[in-house]
């Protein structure tokens, strides 16, 4: 008896049993394997299900089960490495397999739709084409062209047509007289096979010394390469690709967000002649599976993309890098909530390659196991250009008097900057306008009807808007309480400050640089071309502007309140702050010209603010990790949340309460709650969670097991939505 388990597309923590479609003859069952999509009924659809193995019996009673339908493929779409990747995912996260696959396989392939051929239709001469002389159909000059490159090289492609700038037409017209013929072929057959397209840069030491610990180490290796911003992590990472391509194996690059970093991209693009593929949210569905399968069958040396793009398929991986792994955008914070990071650490060991985890900042558990050994650290401490690390200033704005969030001192220094013929960055991480409307008469204060949060003023579009739920309505001209017009805008998010630096600074250009100016197409990109024409100019932006960007002229960096961070009501708030204000202060002086960094703060005397500037980094992640340790919170211990939510605070919190009782007494787990979450209500539902903490994985893991299965059973829950977060980043 043949069994065909499959990972269904649903919600249902489990796989489902089948027998083989009726047509299908012993020969044809006996090369099923598992990776290849199979059609099956699922209630009163067909579902395209994933097989995940061929048993010999099944808990199902042989009469109930149901025939798949139809074998979608001739060989498995997913290689056994990447099914077991899936399988272990979703068992860490305790997320259903069926939706933990999804992740792995294009939407395209989830239709039930065949792969794309990978191959591209090209022209060469007939015979009778290769006949003509040179010189001929002189009287249709495009045609006389066309035939004229076909006598210099075999044959061309689409893209030889677009370079040339020859119509298809025309190459109808040849093929209509039988001096054309068409043939299928991969598209990349006549390329140049030099792996270097650019010459490398000549490492210094440090760099040098990294590149050979991490080629020494053959196999399974995870290293920390830790290096201050702009120091040549990018050279680093680009001279080990080039290792593994000469051995003609393929290099899998993680990065946080595609649209903030277009230089990124290019510097991979300049340095190598191989295919590199970008896989990211923004591609069409067919530009995805193309990205996909390339990477699938080899064909591309590189593949760059986001958190997803870590359950890519790649047929000869030899190298993993994580750029920013710091990067809370790693972590999926919704549905199936991975972290990339994680996950590609987990890839790396069982397919044996090395990984290599790149930041100025680490989060404190990356740290914590390069400080154990269980990862390799390498430092590089020294600005690859020569540049000298920026200097700190704290500027204390107790009792100063504040122009728009500016301090005179301030001020003063973005002038000398910009008269000096240099550009300053401003940094303030919120945007809109401001982020409270008072009614300075009675009090009222503009809230979301669907949160717990203060409606955020957004001036130049007339708009206030929810930040949490993204609602909006028009911005009062009164009050709706009193109706009195003495309405006051109550702190300032970057539109603010664009406009008091313009009225201080009439003549100097300013950039904004937040989601509202960057969400359109190219947008990001015009910016950071014009701010690289090196004109004097001041730009003002949110935590975008600490991302990877390499702004030469950039000489003076302003925090304008480094304080929120100081006082999260998360537990990651101050490693937050550190790893942002590092982030943010790495932009300035990166070439010849020296830069400084200033901190507006109302705690100038801030111990860890002022070990963060005097020491750096590392010493205040230690001196984190260390309050960590003492407080017993991760990587000292193991968390998971369970959230639940719904249009009432009741259910939830009877629900979790539930959960509680059944949990409580397993042994080596400690729960907090049931608590409403720090936002309770977000998008008219109520949020409420509960926290499981363990000293080790296993006690961890075995209790989340428990608590998914009696989660799924209770009548309570599915009145409700709840949700696991093994991990978690942010308690929100
Ligand atoms: P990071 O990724 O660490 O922030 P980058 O790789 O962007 O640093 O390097 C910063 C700058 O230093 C870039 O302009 C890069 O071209 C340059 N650079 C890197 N390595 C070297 C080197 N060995 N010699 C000269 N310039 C280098
Ligand atoms: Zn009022
Ligand atoms: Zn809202």
């Amino acid at each position: 008896m043949h069994i065909l388990s499959l990972a269904m597309p649903t919600p249902l923590r489990r796989s489902f049993d089948y027998l083989p479609p009726q047509s299908l003859s012993d020969e044809q069952i006996n090369a099923l394997q598992p990776g290849m999509r199979i059609m099956a009924p699922f209630g009163h659809r067909q579902l395209v299900g994933i097989l995940l193995v061929v048993k010999d019996d099944s808990d199902v009673a042989a009469d109930k089960l149901k025939a798949a339908t139809e074998v979608l493929d001739v060989a498995a779409i997913l290689p056994p490495t990447l099914l077991d990747l899936c399988r272990w995912a979703a068992s860490y996260y305790q997320h259903p397999i069926g939706d933990a696959l999804a992740n792995a396989v294009p939407v395209m392939l989830r239709k039930g739709r065949a792969l794309l051929s990978n191959t591209e239709t090209r022209w060469r001469l007939t015979t009778e084409g290769k006949g003509l002389p040179e010189g001929a159909l002189k009287r249709a000059a495009k045609q006389a062209q066309l035939l004229a490159l076909l006598q210099q090289q075999a044959s061309v492609g689409s893209t030889d047509l677009s370079a040339t700038g020859i119509s298809k037409a025309t190459v109808k017209a040849l093929f209509d007289k039988q001096l054309l013929e068409s043939f299928e072929a991969k598209p990349n057959d006549n390329q140049p096979q030099a792996i270097l397209k650019a010459a490398s840069l000549t490492l210094n030491g440090e760099q040098q010394h990294a590149l050979q610990q991490i080629k020494s180490r053959p196999g399974f290796n995870c290293s920390l390469l830790q290096g201050v911003t702009g120091s040549g992590k990018t050279e680093v990472y680009l001279q080990l690709i080039a290792h593994y391509l000469q051995q003609d194996l393929q290099a899998l690059v993680l990065i946080p967000e595609i649209g903030l970093s277009p230089q990124t991209l290019s510097r991979f693009q300049q340095r190598f002649n191989c295919k590199i593929v970008v896989i990211h949210s923004g591609l069409t569905d067919r530009e995805r599976l193309l990205a996909w399968q390339a990477a699938s069958n080899g064909e591309a040396g590189i593949v760059i993309g986001t958190r997803s793009a870590v359950f890519t398929p790649l047929a000869k991986l030899g190298l993993i890098i994580i750029d920013e792994e710091h990067d809370s955008s790693f972590k999926q914070q919704e549905g199936f909530r991975y972290s990339a990071r994680d996950v590609a650490i987990k890839r790396a060991a069982s397919e044996n390659c090395p990984i290599v985890l790149g930041t100025a900042t680490p989060s404190l558990e990356t740290l914590q196991n390069a400080l154990q050994g269980r990862y390799q650290l390498l430092p590089l401490n020294q600005r690859a250009t020569g540049a000298a690390a920026p200097t700190f200033e704290l500027v204390d704005i107790r009792h100063a008097p504040m122009d728009e969030g500016l301090a005179p001192a301030t001020v003063t220094a973005i002038g000398r900057e910009i008269a000096r013929g240099n550009q300053v960055l401003v940094f303030i991480n919120r945007r809109g306008f401001a982020p409270m409307l008072m009614c300075h008469d009675c009090g009222y204060v503009a809230q979301c009807s669907q949160c717990d949060a203060r409606l955020t003023v957004h001036f130049g579009q007339r708009l206030l808007r929810c930040h949490h739920c993204d609602s909006q309505s028009r911005l009062p001209n009164q009050c709706p309480n009193c109706h009195s017009q003495q309405l006051d805008f109550r702190g300032a998010g970057t539109e603010r400050s664009e406009q008091a630096l313009q009225r201080l600074f009439p003549r100097t250009r300013i950039h904004r640089i937040d989601r509202d100016t960057t969400s359109r197409k190219h947008a990001m990109q015009k910016i950071t071309d014009e701010i690289h024409q090196g004109e004097p100019c001041i730009l003002v932006g949110t935590q975008m502007l600490a991302k990877g960007h390499h702004f030469a002229d950039v000489t003076l960096v302003v925090v304008l309140d480094a304080d929120a961070g100081l006082f999260s009501a998360d537990f990651r708030g101050p490693e937050k702050m550190g790893q942002l204000l590092t982030q943010v202060a790495g932009r300035a002086g990166r070439e010849e010209k020296p830069g400084t960094v200033m901190i507006q703060t109302h705690q100038p005397e801030h111990p860890l603010l002022n070990q963060l500037i005097t020491q750096g980094y590392s010493h205040f992640a230690r001196q984190l990790l260390a309050e960590r340790q003492q407080q017993n919170l991760p990587p000292f211990s193991y968390l998971a949340l369970v959230r639940a939510e719904a249009n009432n605070l009741q259910q939830p919190e009877a629900f979790l309460q539930q959960l509680r009782g059944h949990i409580e007494q397993l042994n080596g787990v400690t729960l907090f709650g049931p608590l409403p979450a720090p936002m309770t209500r977000k998008a008219g539902r109520y949020r409420v969670q509960l926290l499981v903490q363990a000293q080790q994985r296993n006690a961890l893991h075995h209790s989340l097991q428990q608590l998914c299965q009696l989660g799924d059973q209770l009548p309570t829950g599915k009145q409700l939505r709840w949700a696991l977060d093994v991990d978690p980043v942010d308690a929100f």
